[in-house]
């Protein structure tokens, strides 16, 4: 299924989660439901750290409707880090990026390359 958007409700839960886990970094898998983004399931650990989120990833049951991942950058950097950019792959086509401080505007889509993506904000 082609992604086109991801719901309102869902983007402002991701900017509060970011606040929440600030300054640590929290990870999600995303789901979406007839091409837009609405759920999120908590994974445990960081992308860089030593409780590997992508290792957390390959135990979890195939889903069908899982799409990519979330994710926050405390340092409010929204561009892919190296690590980033070996887990996009494995975790989804679409993979988000919310950062610091949290606002409106700080979030990006990038496919599992690490282009970005515009996703369409659905109320
Ligand atoms: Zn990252």
């Amino acid at each position: 299924m082609k992604v086109t958007g991801i719901s309102r409700d869902l983007l402002d839960l991701l900017l509060e989660m970011g606040k929440d886990r600030h300054p640590y970094e929290f990870v999600g898998l995303l789901s979406e439901r007839d091409g837009v983004i609405d759920e999120i399931s908590l994974v445990p650990g960081t992308i860089s750290g030593e409780t590997s989120a992508s290792v957390f990833m390959e135990m979890m049951p195939l889903d069908t409707h899982k799409c990519g991942s979330a994710h926050s950058h405390p340092n409010g950097v929204l561009y892919p880090s190296d690590a980033d950019l070996s887990f996009f792959p494995r975790a989804g086509r679409y993979n988000l990026i919310i950062g610091y401080p949290y606002d409106e505007v700080d979030w990006v889509c990038f496919t599992a390359d690490g282009e970005r993506y515009p996703l369409e904000v659905i109320p």
